[in-house]
């Protein structure tokens, strides 16, 4: 990967920007829309949001504002919790449509798999999810499908009756958290792998061995650690609402991480927390 518009490909062929924009706690309103426009105005061309983050429509509104053709951007939105099932997707699919203002969206993901309002039939309500996605996607409605927070046995079960195979797992991976078995098992499957939360939720900037790998490259601790998710594989997402940071987090095509400094960094472990368990959470 050379720039933010280089590209991953995905199993159906789609193309999608190796670097996403995103949006989680970004405030719905002017906040949104000026860190979206923003962020395209400094080259993004994939942006995150979900139906959980409440921000879809300032979304929309600043992709039309940037006045690039809605062909240039990619744009995620995720299905979300209390939404699950058949018919219920169909309708928060539409929803999110018509919030965003567009016609097709790049891609849909379900945004955990095993929410508490389904905790005891979470297998039943994924599978009416996936067919609701499945019939979306082949009617063109959304480019590619796929997942998020999946572990091996969520993938295992919606794969009984899924006809097409999810194209993308978005989980945490951040320095330290790089949920090894998910990792390899959605690559078994062909999915790329979405890091979410790159920056440990800003937590990142607190570890001393990162502060030292920022002198050692003569570059920000944010640009280490998107370097580094670019050079295990990943795809990470960073957010920000502060144009200064959004223009250094696009900045990461200029250097080269050591292998031995992408294993250190791997290494350190719960160095900004680890991943939440999707079968406890209480959302
Ligand atoms: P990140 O790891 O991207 O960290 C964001 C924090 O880092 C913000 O506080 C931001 O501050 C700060 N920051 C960003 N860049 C810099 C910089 N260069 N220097 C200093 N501080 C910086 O957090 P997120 O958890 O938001 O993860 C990123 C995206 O991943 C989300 O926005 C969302 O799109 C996705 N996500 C998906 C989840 C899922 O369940 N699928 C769960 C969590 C996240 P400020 O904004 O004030 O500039």
């Amino acid at each position: 990967m050379t720039s933010l518009t280089d590209c991953y490909t995905l199993s159906n062929g789609v193309q999608i920007p190796c670097v996403g924009f995103g949006t989680w706690q970004t405030p719905d309103g002017d906040v949104c829309v000026s860190s979206v426009l923003s962020a395209i105005e400094s080259g993004y061309r994939h942006i995150d949001t979900a139906q959980g983050y409440g921000n879809e429509e300032s979304v929309g509104i600043a992709v039309k504002k940037s006045g690039l053709p809605r062909e240039e951007l990619f744009i995620t939105s995720k299905l979300t919790n209390t939404e699950h099932g058949y018919e219920k997707t169909h309708l928060a699919f539409e929803a999110t449509m018509k919030k965003l203002d567009m016609d097709y969206l790049d891609l849909f993901l379900i945004h955990w798999p095993n929410p508490i309002a389904f905790r005891d039939h979470w297998q039943e309500a994924n599978t009416g999810t996936w067919k609701a996605f499945e019939e979306l996607y082949k009617a063109g409605r959304i480019k590619a499908i796929g997942v998020s927070n999946f572990l091996p046995h969520h993938i295992t079960e919606l794969m009984r009756t899924a006809t097409i195979a999810p194209m993308v797992n978005q989980i945490r991976l951040c320095p330290g958290d790089t949920q090894e078995e998910v990792v390899n098992f959605s690559r078994e499957m062909d999915m790329v792998l979405e890091a979410y939360s790159p920056l440990g939720v800003g937590k990142i900037f607190e570890v001393e061995e990162m502060k030292e790998f920022s002198k050692k490259y003569g570059k920000s601790i944010a640009q280490i650690c998107l370097r580094w998710s670019l050079q295990r594989g990943y795809l990470p997402l960073p957010k920000s609402v502060t144009p200064s940071r959004i223009k250094e987090n696009t900045e990461i095509f200029d250097f080269t991480l050591e292998a031995s400094d992408v294993e250190l960094i791997a290494g350190l472990t719960g160095c900004v927390g680890l991943h939440a368990d999707p079968d406890k959470t209480t959302f």
